[in-house]
Protein backbone atom coordinates (compact mmCIF):
# COMPACT_ATOMS: atom_id res chain seq x y z
CA UNK A 1 0.00 0.00 0.00
CA UNK A 2 3.02 2.49 0.18
CA UNK A 3 4.60 3.44 -3.01
CA UNK A 4 8.68 3.89 -3.81
CA UNK A 5 7.54 7.08 -3.41
CA UNK A 6 6.11 7.50 0.04
CA UNK A 7 8.90 5.67 1.35
CA UNK A 8 11.54 7.86 -0.07
CA UNK A 9 9.58 10.79 1.51
CA UNK A 10 9.53 9.08 4.87
CA UNK A 11 13.21 8.43 4.55
CA UNK A 12 13.83 12.28 3.47
CA UNK A 13 11.77 13.29 6.61
CA UNK A 14 13.26 11.46 9.19
CA UNK A 15 17.14 10.67 8.24
CA UNK A 16 17.19 8.13 10.85
CA UNK A 17 15.21 5.74 8.90
CA UNK A 18 17.77 5.33 6.47
CA UNK A 19 20.27 3.52 9.21
CA UNK A 20 17.31 1.65 9.91
CA UNK A 21 16.47 0.13 7.05
CA UNK A 22 20.66 -0.85 6.33
CA UNK A 23 19.47 -2.79 9.83
CA UNK A 24 22.08 -0.51 11.78
CA UNK A 25 21.71 -0.26 15.79
CA UNK A 26 20.28 2.84 16.72
CA UNK A 27 18.99 4.85 18.99
CA UNK A 28 15.68 7.20 18.59
CA UNK A 29 14.16 9.95 20.77
CA UNK A 30 10.38 10.61 20.46
CA UNK A 31 9.97 14.27 20.24
CA UNK A 32 6.24 13.52 20.26
CA UNK A 33 6.55 12.78 23.97
CA UNK A 34 4.14 14.91 26.33
CA UNK A 35 4.56 16.40 29.73
CA UNK A 36 2.00 15.26 31.78
CA UNK A 37 0.47 18.40 31.80
CA UNK A 38 0.18 17.84 28.37
CA UNK A 39 -1.05 14.05 28.06
CA UNK A 40 -4.48 13.82 26.20
CA UNK A 41 -6.97 11.92 27.69
CA UNK A 42 -6.87 8.22 26.51
CA UNK A 43 -9.88 5.76 26.50
CA UNK A 44 -8.28 3.93 29.97
CA UNK A 45 -7.35 5.43 33.11
CA UNK A 46 -5.33 4.83 36.07
CA UNK A 47 -8.86 3.70 37.34
CA UNK A 48 -8.93 0.92 35.57
CA UNK A 49 -5.46 0.12 35.92
CA UNK A 50 -6.49 -0.50 39.60
CA UNK A 51 -9.50 -2.31 38.82
CA UNK A 52 -7.32 -5.14 36.70
CA UNK A 53 -5.06 -5.32 40.14
CA UNK A 54 -8.59 -6.21 41.76
CA UNK A 55 -9.50 -8.97 39.66
CA UNK A 56 -5.92 -10.28 40.45
CA UNK A 57 -7.01 -10.43 44.50
CA UNK A 58 -10.42 -11.93 43.63
CA UNK A 59 -8.76 -14.64 41.63
CA UNK A 60 -5.88 -15.36 44.12
CA UNK A 61 -8.02 -18.26 45.33
CA UNK A 62 -8.13 -20.10 42.18
CA UNK A 63 -4.58 -19.62 41.60
CA UNK A 64 -3.55 -20.83 44.69
CA UNK A 65 -6.06 -24.42 44.42
CA UNK A 66 -5.41 -24.76 40.55
CA UNK A 67 -1.43 -23.86 40.94
CA UNK A 68 -0.19 -24.74 44.19
CA UNK A 69 3.16 -23.66 43.15
CA UNK A 70 1.30 -19.88 44.12
CA UNK A 71 0.62 -20.83 47.47
CA UNK A 72 3.48 -18.93 49.16
CA UNK A 73 2.40 -15.65 47.40
CA UNK A 74 -1.20 -16.17 48.37
CA UNK A 75 -2.30 -16.94 45.14
CA UNK A 76 -0.54 -13.27 43.47
CA UNK A 77 1.33 -13.90 40.82
CA UNK A 78 4.57 -11.96 41.16
CA UNK A 79 8.54 -11.67 40.11
CA UNK A 80 11.12 -10.04 42.22
CA UNK A 81 13.00 -7.04 41.81
CA UNK A 82 16.73 -7.83 41.77
CA UNK A 83 19.91 -5.61 41.72
CA UNK A 84 22.62 -6.29 39.29
CA UNK A 85 25.62 -5.12 40.85
CA UNK A 86 28.38 -7.66 39.07
CA UNK A 87 26.53 -7.24 35.68
CA UNK A 88 26.48 -3.01 36.35
CA UNK A 89 30.34 -3.59 37.08
CA UNK A 90 30.85 -5.52 34.23
CA UNK A 91 29.15 -3.40 31.67
CA UNK A 92 31.33 -0.17 32.95
CA UNK A 93 34.39 -1.85 31.67
CA UNK A 94 32.62 -0.90 28.42
CA UNK A 95 32.93 2.79 28.33
CA UNK A 96 30.21 4.76 28.95
CA UNK A 97 29.88 4.22 32.38
CA UNK A 98 26.45 3.55 33.63
CA UNK A 99 25.09 6.13 36.86
CA UNK A 100 23.13 5.30 39.35
CA UNK A 101 21.44 1.94 40.24
CA UNK A 102 20.83 -1.10 37.80
CA UNK A 103 17.99 -3.39 38.43
CA UNK A 104 16.42 -6.34 36.48
CA UNK A 105 12.33 -6.81 36.79
CA UNK A 106 12.74 -10.62 37.09
CA UNK A 107 9.45 -11.56 34.76
CA UNK A 108 11.36 -14.19 33.97
CA UNK A 109 10.08 -15.95 36.97
CA UNK A 110 6.72 -15.26 37.15
CA UNK A 111 4.89 -17.96 38.07
CA UNK A 112 3.35 -20.95 35.97
CA UNK A 113 3.98 -18.75 32.68
CA UNK A 114 7.49 -17.62 33.10
CA UNK A 115 7.15 -14.83 31.08
CA UNK A 116 5.68 -11.34 31.20
CA UNK A 117 2.49 -12.93 29.34
CA UNK A 118 1.49 -14.25 32.37
CA UNK A 119 0.24 -10.65 33.19
CA UNK A 120 -1.08 -9.68 30.03
CA UNK A 121 -2.48 -12.98 28.61
CA UNK A 122 -3.85 -14.75 31.94
CA UNK A 123 -5.49 -11.28 32.65
CA UNK A 124 -7.12 -11.42 29.79
CA UNK A 125 -8.81 -14.73 29.58
CA UNK A 126 -9.53 -14.56 33.41
CA UNK A 127 -11.57 -11.31 32.35
CA UNK A 128 -13.15 -13.14 29.72
CA UNK A 129 -13.83 -16.00 32.02
CA UNK A 130 -15.08 -14.04 34.67
CA UNK A 131 -17.56 -12.14 32.60
CA UNK A 132 -19.29 -15.64 31.28
CA UNK A 133 -19.50 -16.80 34.71
CA UNK A 134 -21.25 -13.71 36.09
CA UNK A 135 -23.47 -13.57 33.30
CA UNK A 136 -24.25 -17.11 33.93
CA UNK A 137 -25.19 -16.05 37.29
CA UNK A 138 -22.50 -18.81 38.42
CA UNK A 139 -20.61 -16.56 40.65
CA UNK A 140 -23.18 -15.67 43.84
CA UNK A 141 -21.10 -16.88 46.27
CA UNK A 142 -17.80 -14.98 44.73
CA UNK A 143 -15.98 -18.35 46.20
CA UNK A 144 -13.54 -18.13 43.29
CA UNK A 145 -11.95 -21.26 44.28
CA UNK A 146 -14.88 -22.45 42.32
CA UNK A 147 -12.95 -21.71 39.14
CA UNK A 148 -10.90 -24.76 39.49
CA UNK A 149 -13.50 -27.37 40.25
CA UNK A 150 -15.17 -30.04 38.03
CA UNK A 151 -18.49 -28.14 37.19
CA UNK A 152 -16.64 -24.53 35.99
CA UNK A 153 -14.32 -25.97 34.04
CA UNK A 154 -17.27 -28.41 31.91
CA UNK A 155 -19.42 -25.08 31.97
CA UNK A 156 -16.37 -23.01 29.93
CA UNK A 157 -15.78 -26.09 28.18
CA UNK A 158 -18.54 -25.32 25.33
CA UNK A 159 -16.32 -22.50 24.53
CA UNK A 160 -13.35 -21.45 22.79
CA UNK A 161 -10.40 -19.34 22.69
CA UNK A 162 -8.41 -18.56 19.83
CA UNK A 163 -5.11 -16.87 20.09
CA UNK A 164 -2.45 -16.01 17.27
CA UNK A 165 1.72 -16.45 18.07
CA UNK A 166 4.91 -16.74 18.13
CA UNK A 167 5.27 -18.52 21.33
CA UNK A 168 5.17 -16.46 24.60
CA UNK A 169 1.55 -15.52 23.84
CA UNK A 170 0.31 -18.57 22.91
CA UNK A 171 2.13 -20.60 25.90
CA UNK A 172 0.06 -18.41 28.33
CA UNK A 173 -3.31 -18.48 27.00
CA UNK A 174 -3.01 -22.08 26.46
CA UNK A 175 -1.71 -22.48 29.73
CA UNK A 176 -4.40 -20.41 31.49
CA UNK A 177 -7.51 -21.38 29.47
CA UNK A 178 -6.63 -24.88 29.10
CA UNK A 179 -7.02 -25.08 33.17
CA UNK A 180 -10.13 -23.51 33.39
CA UNK A 181 -11.62 -25.38 31.02
CA UNK A 182 -11.66 -23.68 27.74
CA UNK A 183 -11.23 -25.32 24.33
CA UNK A 184 -7.85 -23.21 23.39
CA UNK A 185 -6.70 -23.21 19.75
CA UNK A 186 -3.31 -21.20 19.26
CA UNK A 187 -2.53 -20.27 15.41
CA UNK A 188 1.09 -20.23 15.15
CA UNK A 189 4.27 -18.57 13.19
CA UNK A 190 6.66 -20.54 11.26
CA UNK A 191 9.45 -19.35 14.09
CA UNK A 192 7.62 -20.44 16.56
CA UNK A 193 10.01 -23.03 18.64
CA UNK A 194 9.08 -26.85 18.39
CA UNK A 195 9.44 -26.87 22.70
CA UNK A 196 6.63 -24.21 22.78
CA UNK A 197 4.06 -26.27 20.72
CA UNK A 198 4.80 -29.41 22.15
CA UNK A 199 4.22 -28.40 25.89
CA UNK A 200 0.80 -26.50 24.46
CA UNK A 201 -0.48 -29.86 22.83
CA UNK A 202 0.53 -31.74 25.97
CA UNK A 203 -1.58 -29.13 27.80
CA UNK A 204 -4.17 -30.35 25.29
CA UNK A 205 -4.07 -27.13 23.43
CA UNK A 206 -4.96 -27.38 19.48
CA UNK A 207 -1.66 -25.62 17.72
CA UNK A 208 -2.26 -24.93 14.10
CA UNK A 209 0.57 -23.57 11.82
CA UNK A 210 1.17 -21.08 9.53
CA UNK A 211 3.83 -21.03 6.79
CA UNK A 212 3.72 -17.20 7.11
CA UNK A 213 5.27 -14.22 9.83
CA UNK A 214 3.20 -13.28 13.08
CA UNK A 215 0.68 -11.07 11.46
CA UNK A 216 -0.56 -13.86 8.79
CA UNK A 217 -0.84 -16.36 12.43
CA UNK A 218 -3.27 -13.21 13.56
CA UNK A 219 -5.24 -12.67 10.77
CA UNK A 220 -5.91 -16.70 9.90
CA UNK A 221 -6.65 -17.12 13.58
CA UNK A 222 -8.88 -13.76 13.67
CA UNK A 223 -10.93 -15.14 11.02
CA UNK A 224 -11.74 -18.39 12.29
CA UNK A 225 -11.94 -17.45 15.74
CA UNK A 226 -14.56 -14.67 14.85
CA UNK A 227 -16.50 -17.37 13.11
CA UNK A 228 -17.45 -19.31 16.22
CA UNK A 229 -20.23 -17.56 18.11
CA UNK A 230 -18.86 -19.51 20.76
CA UNK A 231 -15.21 -18.40 20.49
CA UNK A 232 -13.11 -15.46 21.38
CA UNK A 233 -9.82 -14.35 19.74
CA UNK A 234 -7.28 -12.82 21.76
CA UNK A 235 -6.08 -10.18 19.75
CA UNK A 236 -2.73 -8.86 20.18
CA UNK A 237 -2.78 -6.60 17.45
CA UNK A 238 -5.67 -4.57 19.16
CA UNK A 239 -6.71 -5.55 22.92
CA UNK A 240 -7.05 -3.17 25.90
CA UNK A 241 -7.34 -6.03 28.38
CA UNK A 242 -3.73 -7.54 27.45
CA UNK A 243 -2.95 -3.88 27.75
CA UNK A 244 -4.78 -3.36 31.49
CA UNK A 245 -3.23 -6.64 32.55
CA UNK A 246 0.25 -5.35 31.64
CA UNK A 247 -0.17 -2.33 33.49
CA UNK A 248 -0.39 -4.08 36.92
CA UNK A 249 3.33 -4.61 36.44
CA UNK A 250 3.30 -0.97 37.33
CA UNK A 251 1.65 -1.05 40.46
CA UNK A 252 3.56 -3.78 41.51
CA UNK A 253 6.94 -2.28 40.64
CA UNK A 254 5.96 0.56 42.19
CA UNK A 255 5.47 -1.44 45.65
CA UNK A 256 8.82 -3.09 45.54
CA UNK A 257 10.77 0.36 45.05
CA UNK A 258 8.68 1.76 48.22
CA UNK A 259 9.57 -1.30 49.83
CA UNK A 260 13.67 -1.28 49.17
CA UNK A 261 13.75 2.17 49.55
CA UNK A 262 14.03 3.53 46.23
CA UNK A 263 12.85 7.32 45.79
CA UNK A 264 10.89 7.86 42.38
CA UNK A 265 10.68 11.87 42.22
CA UNK A 266 12.50 15.09 40.67
CA UNK A 267 15.72 14.65 41.79
CA UNK A 268 15.74 10.58 41.59
CA UNK A 269 14.94 9.92 38.01
CA UNK A 270 13.18 6.06 36.83
CA UNK A 271 14.38 4.85 33.85
CA UNK A 272 12.58 1.41 32.15
CA UNK A 273 14.18 -0.96 29.65
CA UNK A 274 11.58 -2.82 27.71
CA UNK A 275 12.01 -5.80 25.31
CA UNK A 276 9.10 -4.59 22.25
CA UNK A 277 7.16 -6.95 19.69
CA UNK A 278 3.62 -5.33 19.18
CA UNK A 279 4.26 -2.97 21.91
CA UNK A 280 1.43 -4.83 24.78
CA UNK A 281 3.65 -5.09 27.37
CA UNK A 282 6.29 -2.19 27.12
CA UNK A 283 3.20 -0.08 26.43
CA UNK A 284 0.89 -1.12 29.34
CA UNK A 285 3.95 -0.80 31.70
CA UNK A 286 4.83 2.76 30.32
CA UNK A 287 1.28 2.98 30.82
CA UNK A 288 0.88 2.36 34.37
CA UNK A 289 4.43 3.88 35.44
CA UNK A 290 3.25 7.47 34.16
CA UNK A 291 0.26 7.45 36.06
CA UNK A 292 2.25 6.48 39.09
CA UNK A 293 5.19 8.37 38.20
CA UNK A 294 4.40 11.25 35.37
CA UNK A 295 7.56 12.72 34.38
CA UNK A 296 9.78 11.42 36.82
CA UNK A 297 9.87 7.71 34.67
CA UNK A 298 11.50 7.60 31.20
CA UNK A 299 10.21 4.56 29.25
CA UNK A 300 12.26 3.06 26.50
CA UNK A 301 11.19 0.31 24.02
CA UNK A 302 13.86 -2.46 22.43
CA UNK A 303 13.38 -3.74 19.33
CA UNK A 304 15.56 -6.20 17.10
CA UNK A 305 17.05 -4.90 13.92
CA UNK A 306 15.52 -6.67 11.83
CA UNK A 307 11.68 -6.54 13.76
CA UNK A 308 11.61 -2.73 14.26
CA UNK A 309 7.85 -2.71 13.80
CA UNK A 310 6.77 -0.03 16.47
CA UNK A 311 9.95 2.15 15.72
CA UNK A 312 8.86 2.12 11.93
CA UNK A 313 5.01 3.04 12.65
CA UNK A 314 6.20 5.93 15.81
CA UNK A 315 9.45 7.55 13.56
CA UNK A 316 6.72 7.48 9.96
CA UNK A 317 4.06 8.56 12.02
CA UNK A 318 1.91 5.69 10.40
CA UNK A 319 1.86 3.85 13.36
CA UNK A 320 -0.28 0.67 12.68
CA UNK A 321 -0.98 1.32 8.82
CA UNK A 322 2.99 0.22 8.33
CA UNK A 323 5.03 -3.05 8.87
CA UNK A 324 8.27 -3.39 8.78
CA UNK A 325 7.97 -5.01 5.17
CA UNK A 326 6.54 -2.28 3.72
CA UNK A 327 10.04 -0.74 4.28
CA UNK A 328 11.66 -3.72 2.86
CA UNK A 329 12.94 -5.12 6.47
CA UNK A 330 12.94 -8.94 6.57
CA UNK A 331 11.18 -9.53 10.13
CA UNK A 332 13.79 -12.24 10.55
CA UNK A 333 15.08 -12.60 14.35
CA UNK A 334 15.79 -15.50 16.55
CA UNK A 335 14.17 -13.57 19.49
CA UNK A 336 10.84 -14.75 20.52
CA UNK A 337 8.34 -12.79 21.10
CA UNK A 338 9.71 -9.45 19.30
CA UNK A 339 9.46 -11.23 15.42
CA UNK A 340 6.70 -8.56 14.92
CA UNK A 341 6.77 -6.75 11.43
CA UNK A 342 3.11 -4.71 12.49
CA UNK A 343 2.32 -2.87 15.82
CA UNK A 344 -0.57 -3.22 17.82
CA UNK A 345 -2.66 0.13 16.93
CA UNK A 346 -4.28 0.37 20.39
CA UNK A 347 -0.79 0.04 22.42
CA UNK A 348 0.72 2.16 19.81
CA UNK A 349 -1.45 5.03 19.95
CA UNK A 350 -0.59 5.45 23.93
CA UNK A 351 2.75 5.14 23.24
CA UNK A 352 3.78 7.49 20.81
CA UNK A 353 2.78 10.19 23.31
CA UNK A 354 4.18 8.65 26.57
CA UNK A 355 7.83 6.88 25.61
CA UNK A 356 10.84 8.75 25.75
CA UNK A 357 12.66 6.83 23.16
CA UNK A 358 13.16 3.09 21.56
CA UNK A 359 16.46 1.72 19.91
CA UNK A 360 17.34 -1.54 18.30
CA UNK A 361 19.40 -3.97 19.02
CA UNK A 362 21.38 -7.01 17.39
CA UNK A 363 20.53 -10.44 17.85
CA UNK A 364 24.10 -11.88 18.33
CA UNK A 365 24.41 -8.74 21.25
CA UNK A 366 21.15 -10.29 22.69
CA UNK A 367 22.85 -13.42 23.37
CA UNK A 368 26.29 -11.99 24.24
CA UNK A 369 24.29 -10.57 27.39
CA UNK A 370 22.42 -13.98 28.07
CA UNK A 371 25.72 -15.49 28.95
CA UNK A 372 27.13 -12.20 30.29
CA UNK A 373 24.28 -11.93 32.82
CA UNK A 374 24.61 -15.95 33.49
CA UNK A 375 27.82 -15.76 34.31
CA UNK A 376 27.98 -12.19 36.45
CA UNK A 377 24.64 -12.83 37.86
CA UNK A 378 23.13 -16.50 37.54
CA UNK A 379 20.35 -15.35 36.11
CA UNK A 380 19.24 -16.81 33.35
CA UNK A 381 17.01 -15.14 30.21
CA UNK A 382 15.98 -16.17 27.08
CA UNK A 383 17.20 -13.73 24.79
CA UNK A 384 14.58 -10.98 24.02
CA UNK A 385 14.75 -10.67 27.48
CA UNK A 386 18.17 -9.50 27.57
CA UNK A 387 17.77 -6.42 25.63
CA UNK A 388 17.22 -3.77 27.74
CA UNK A 389 20.57 -4.52 29.85
CA UNK A 390 22.50 -2.49 27.16
CA UNK A 391 19.78 0.42 27.45
CA UNK A 392 21.45 2.69 30.27
CA UNK A 393 24.50 3.00 28.17
CA UNK A 394 22.67 3.63 24.87
CA UNK A 395 20.96 6.13 26.39
CA UNK A 396 24.16 7.68 27.54
CA UNK A 397 25.33 8.04 23.86
CA UNK A 398 22.68 10.55 23.26
CA UNK A 399 21.93 14.29 24.69
CA UNK A 400 18.92 12.99 26.11
CA UNK A 401 20.00 13.37 30.64
CA UNK A 402 21.14 16.62 29.42
CA UNK A 403 18.39 17.79 27.48
CA UNK A 404 16.01 16.88 30.46
CA UNK A 405 18.16 18.25 33.03
CA UNK A 406 18.50 14.59 34.77
CA UNK A 407 20.23 13.99 38.13
CA UNK A 408 22.25 10.35 36.45
CA UNK A 409 24.27 10.29 39.39
CA UNK A 410 20.65 9.41 41.54
CA UNK A 411 18.79 7.07 38.64
CA UNK A 412 17.34 4.06 38.62
CA UNK A 413 17.71 1.86 35.88
CA UNK A 414 15.51 -0.57 35.46
CA UNK A 415 15.88 -3.60 33.17
CA UNK A 416 12.53 -5.41 32.32
CA UNK A 417 13.51 -8.89 31.76
CA UNK A 418 10.63 -10.51 30.08
CA UNK A 419 10.82 -14.02 29.58
CA UNK A 420 12.78 -17.30 30.51
CA UNK A 421 12.05 -19.62 33.16
CA UNK A 422 10.19 -22.38 30.88
CA UNK A 423 13.45 -22.47 28.41
CA UNK A 424 14.37 -26.06 28.50
CA UNK A 425 17.40 -26.79 29.68
CA UNK A 426 19.06 -28.00 26.09
CA UNK A 427 17.87 -24.47 24.02
CA UNK A 428 19.40 -22.75 27.70
CA UNK A 429 22.65 -24.45 27.06
CA UNK A 430 22.83 -23.74 23.10
CA UNK A 431 21.86 -20.05 23.55
CA UNK A 432 24.98 -19.65 26.28
CA UNK A 433 27.46 -21.18 24.17
CA UNK A 434 26.07 -18.60 20.96
CA UNK A 435 26.45 -15.60 23.50
CA UNK A 436 29.93 -17.02 24.05
CA UNK A 437 32.12 -15.14 21.57
CA UNK A 438 32.38 -11.98 22.91
CA UNK A 439 32.16 -8.05 22.19
CA UNK A 440 29.00 -6.40 23.96
CA UNK A 441 27.45 -3.39 22.36
C1 LIG B 1 5.75 -10.91 24.12
C2 LIG B 1 7.10 -10.68 24.59
C3 LIG B 1 7.67 -9.41 24.55
C4 LIG B 1 6.99 -8.21 23.94
O1 LIG B 1 5.66 -7.96 24.30
P1 LIG B 1 4.70 -7.23 23.26
O2 LIG B 1 3.42 -7.05 23.97
O3 LIG B 1 4.56 -8.13 22.06
O4 LIG B 1 5.36 -5.95 22.88
C5 LIG B 1 8.94 -9.27 25.04
N1 LIG B 1 9.64 -10.31 25.53
C6 LIG B 1 9.13 -11.54 25.59
C7 LIG B 1 9.94 -12.64 26.16
C8 LIG B 1 7.85 -11.77 25.12
O5 LIG B 1 7.35 -12.99 25.16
Amino acid sequence: MYTEKNITDFIKKEPILENIIALKPVIWQNSKRKSMADMPDFSIKKEDMVAAEALWERFAPFFMKAFPETKITQGILESPLKELSHMKRLLNEEAPKIEGRLFLKCDNKLPIAGSIKARGGFYEVLHHAENLAFKAGMLKDSDYKAFATPEFKQFFNQYKIGVGSTGNLGLSIGIIGAALGFQVTVYVSADAKPWKKDLLKEKGVKVIEFSGDFSEAILAGRQQTDADPMAYFVDDENSNDLFLGYSVGALRIAKQLKEQNIPVDDQHPLFVYSPCGVGGSPGGTAFGLKQIYGDHVHCFFVEPTHSPAVLTGLVTGENSQISVQDLGIDNKTEADGLAVGRPSSFATSISSHIISGLYTIEDQTLYNLLTKLMDTEDEFLEPSATAGLIGPQMVLKTDYAKMNNLNMANATHVVWATGGDLVPEKERLEFYERGLSDILI
